[in-house]
């Protein structure tokens, strides 16, 4: 294959596009891979396509490698099938709807378990039939709140999605080990620095639940990992609750004068100012009990008011907050809020008002380390005043606690296995274990070994294939443009003719023409009255592991031979040119 520089379809840009923030996808639009057609909607021009169909060719190799058979559904859906999960109303205004011309619901498919599930049913009755793995590699569509970095997050991208069907756990346990380990043969050829995390199941329900994550300063998610082997996305991290304490020495809960302290800080300072404590140290943040107020807003449209405690020195993470109460989604507790709940005082609220049993109705979680004993300051439920020695179970309760605060450097892991260190990542593949969730709701039942109808248990398992081109340009690319790994490149080699010397273009072209002949692709720039500095500039930025120079060294019988990702340049004689690049490209 050869692609002509003087006919491709393809513009270099020198400007990065307004609309861009981080380096794959300013790179991506420059070097002509890819075009915005709309937000978070982008079309793939040649060269993107060449690396998109490598992408899809290792995923399908490792797919196929574990027996899983590839199939392909409609984007456009019927309701009927998602009604019957609840996913119709829980994915919100994440999903496109449309109607048809008769009215009926239809959806462009966000994630196909429904149908995944029912083609199964369709076709299937006995446990003879499974285990059985499928997958499509396909466009899916999700209406993201917010669309970005290009191909990173779009609003329709391609996803590999594969779900496995089993008679039992131990059936469902194996399929679900075939798969990550195809996973981790796909994101090392897919050549990935990435991390395996413990993750949420999200809108999917399900238990096991694993996702691989590039490592990336730019990525979405936050990781942590300790020394002993821990890893999890902070929205999975579960902190155990801390042990009960013993109370009996706590002094009686006691009001406190404490004007202007409407933040943890100005508490704290006034309380050592105002208030010291006897035992000799001073009040801090972490001695703080702070109550948050969000208002949750449900798939249905019903808003619902959350109140979570946390220690001072904690603030909420909205991520881990987020994955806790979906389907829900967060919003702020604004003015109009505060003044349907007068019990309220805002800057100074406290768990005396608090929790379903209290004037105030609102639910009150609390975060696991508030044990069962221990003594807080925290809001008296009056403007300027605060309470003392508060303690959880002698003097309040809560309806439960919840796993929201923000997870540090250096906390501890919860299995005990060291100090964590929190990293960012861009997730790249997900995979759970389903269970019997989307059986049961679409009655996908079997006969068993002993003719009695069974539920099937069902793994689902993703891969972003659209946004793996952006994380694999997000971590592979230099100043002067993008350095694909071999495998992804959309073509082999790179080949420039310089100059205005015929037999220059003449003996470029018979070189590109042997490389085919070998079975490798070739940009070829033949560009006549292109200067050697653009196209030496547009080689860099497109990005091909093995840049091929034909020019000035002709006259010595020489080609140059340049190493994208190093920059090491070697002059081959004319010669061995062929079997060099040849041996370079399948090293
Ligand atoms: P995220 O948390 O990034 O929104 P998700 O958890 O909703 O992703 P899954 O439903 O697990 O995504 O989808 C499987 C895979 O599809 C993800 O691991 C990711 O690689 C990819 N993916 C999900 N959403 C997008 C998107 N908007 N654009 C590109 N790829 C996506
Ligand atoms: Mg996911």
């Amino acid at each position: 294959m050869i692609l002509r520089m003087s006919s491709l379809f393809l513009r270099t840009l020198r400007e990065d596009p307004a609309d861009a923030e981080v380096p794959s996808h300013k790179l991506l639009v420059r070097a002509g891979y890819i075009r915005r057609a709309a937000p978070g909607v982008y079309t793939w021009l040649p060269l993107g396509l060449r690396v998109l169909r490598n992408v899809e060719r290792i995923v399908r190799e490792e797919m196929d490698a574990i027996g899983a058979q590839e199939l392909v559904f409609p984007a456009l859906l019927p309701r009927e099938p998602y009604e019957a999960t609840g996913r119709w109303t829980e994915y919100g205004p994440n999903i496109f709807r449309l109607k048809d011309r008769k009215g009926a619901d239809m959806l462009l498919g966000p994630t196909h378990e429904e149908m995944f599930t029912l083609v199964v049913k369709d076709l299937y009755s006995s446990y003879k039939d499974l285990p059985l793995s499928i997958y499509q590699i396909q466009n899916k569509y999700r209406d993201e709140a917010r669309p970005r970095a290009g191909v990173l997050r779009g609003r329709e991208f391609v996803m590999k999605d594969s779900y496995s069907f089993d008679v039992d756990d131990e059936g469902l346990a194996a399929s679900y080990e075939a798969h990550r380990a195809a996973y981790v043969k796909i994101f090392d050829r897919l050549g990935f620095d990435y991390v395996i995390v413990q993750a949420m199941s999200g809108a999917m329900g399900g238990s096991r639940s694993e996702e691989f994550l590039a490592i990336a300063e730019n990525g979405e998610d936050t990781f942590v990992r300790s020394p002993g082997g821990y890893a999890a996305n902070v929205e999975a991290v579960v902190v155990p609750r801390s042990a009960p304490v013993d109370a009996s020495a706590v002094p009686a809960a006691e009001v406190v004068d404490t004007p202007d302290t409407p933040t943890i800080d100005t508490l704290v300072d006034t309380l050592n100012a105002k208030h010291a404590r006897t035992d000799g140290r001073d009040w801090t943040g972490a001695d703080t009990l702070k109550n948050v107020l969000v208002m949750l807003l449900h798939p249905d449209g019903t808003r619902e008011p959350l109140a979570i405690g946390v220690p001072g020195d904690r603030a909420i993470d909205e991520k881990r907050l987020g994955a806790q109460v979906e389907p829900a989604e967060v919003v702020a507790f604004d003015e109009a809020d505060f003044e349907k709940h007068p019990t309220l005082a805002k800057g100074y609220i406290g768990p005396g008002v608090l929790g379903k049993d209290n004037t105030s109705g609102i639910r009150y979680l609390l975060d696991p380390r508030v044990a069962e004993g221990s003594a807080w300051v925290t809001g008296a439920n009056k403007p300027g005043f605060h309470v003392i020695n508060l303690v959880h179970g002698r003097d309040f309760t809560a309806d439960g606690t919840i796993q929201a605060a923000e997870v540090r450097d250096g906390d501890q892991a919860p299995d005990g296995s060291g100090v964590l260190e929190t990293a960012r990542g861009i997730e790249m593949g997900h995979i759970f274990q389903l269970g019997r969730k989307y059986a049961d709701a679409l009655d996908l039942k079997v006969l068993d070994q002993n003719g009695k109808l069974v539920t099937v248990t069902m793994g689902s398992y993703g891969v972003g294939v659209t946004r793996a081109v952006a994380a694999i340009a997000e971590g592979n690319h230099d100043e002067l443009g993008l350095v694909w790994p071999r495998e992804i490149a959309p073509a082999d080699v790179h080949l420039v003719a310089t100059g205005k010397d015929p037999e220059v273009f003449t003996k470029a072209a018979e070189l590109a023409a042997d490389l085919e002949s070998h079975g490798l692709s070739v940009i070829y720039d033949d560009r006549e009255k292109v200067s050697p500095g653009v196209k030496f500039k547009d080689a860099e930025l497109l990005g091909i592991p093995t840049i091929a120079v034909v020019g000035k060294g002709l006259a010595e019988g020489t080609i140059e031979v340049k190493d994208r990702r190093t920059g090491t340049r070697t002059d081959v004689p004319l010669q061995e040119i062929t079997n060099h690049l040849v041996t370079t490209v399948r090293s």
